[in-house]
């Protein structure tokens, strides 16, 4: 595995690589089982695996939230060799954005909702690092967990505006054995939180059981009331939507695919979670 810190070294170990079986992983570090399980995925789907671990400060709406975000680039290495990543592209903020990326990006509706709505200019700083990094990588698949949701569907509408883009590939979202989903943050929980923490994923399936006799109204209700009867956890939002506009349905038959979306704040922890509906 090599780990490289420039995107010069990074096209030095490009350059010899077909990128047509190229396969990249963008990741923020404290890498968990989820992130790997992404990196698995890209094995076995490409010859060569990137993966970038940098902490993009412009997708940070909270300067806080940036300043606490956990960092363990020692354990990121160890790991991520272990998994058989072929490259890890670790960059500083300076060689990321040598100057300030001063991009808008227009996506419509999407970035209008949950977590578009709740952290202003969050997925303008996601599609800027990624627009970047796809320019730099250049892979012929990229790889993002259905973790987060409605970036899968941010990612796949800026790509619609690149010459040049990789396939998008969702992959399923690992979770804990007593059912939270994995997530950097999780580490900043108190062990109190912590053990409140997976009432967000029971109560979402608790909603899933409720869809032959409530409406998406009521049970984007029943399942805030149902976590937020946890006085340790205080619901953002608890959203049915549409999977591919993130608008929320009326009716379980508008869509064939539908997603509920929750962000939950645990403490001064920011979690967020979904499932499938239908
Ligand atoms: P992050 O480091 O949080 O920006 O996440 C990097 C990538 O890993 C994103 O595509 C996430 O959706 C994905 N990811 C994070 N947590 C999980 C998880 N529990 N299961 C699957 N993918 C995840």
């Amino acid at each position: 595995m090599k780990t490289v810190r420039t995107r010069s070294e990074l096209n030095e170990c490009l350059d010899k690589v077909d990128r047509s079986r190229l396969g990249f992983v963008p990741t923020m570090g404290a890498l968990h089982a989820g992130h790997l399980s992404l990196v698995k995925r890209a094995k076995e789907e490409c010859d060569t695996v990137v993966v970038s671990v940098f902490v993009n400060p412009t997708q940070f709406n909270d300067p806080k939230d940036l300043e606490n975000y956990p960092r363990d680039e020692r354990n990121d290495l160890i790991v991520l060799e272990k998994a058989g990543a072929d490259i890890v592209f670790m960059p500083d903020v300076k060689e990321m954005y040598p100057e300030p990326d001063t991009r808008v990006f227009d996506f419509g509706q999407l970035d209008k909702v949950m977590e578009g709505a709740t952290r202003p200019g969050h997925f303008n700083g996601v599609a800027q690092v990624v627009s970047k990094l796809f320019a730099l990588v250049r892979p012929a698949k990229a790889f993002f967990g259905e973790k987060d949701f409605q970036q899968i569907a941010i990612v796949k509408a800026m790509c619609e505006g690149l010459d040049q883009s990789p396939q998008i590939v969702p992959c399923p979202i690992v979770r804990e054995a007593d059912g939270l989903a994995m997530s950097s943050r999780n580490a900043l929980l108190t062990p109190e939180h912590r053990a409140a923490a997976p009432d967000i994923y029971r109560a979402m399936k608790a909603g899933v059981e409720k869809m032959g006799e409530m409406t998406p109204a009521e049970v984007e209700e029943f399942v805030t009331e149902k976590i937020n009867s946890n006085p340790l956890l205080e619901v953002i939002y608890f959203k049915i939507v549409d999977a591919l506009t993130m608008m929320q349905v009326e009716n379980w038959k508008d869509s064939e695919a539908i997603q509920g979306c929750a962000a939950v704040r645990a403490g001064n922890v920011r979690l967020i979670d979904n499932i499938r509906f239908v």
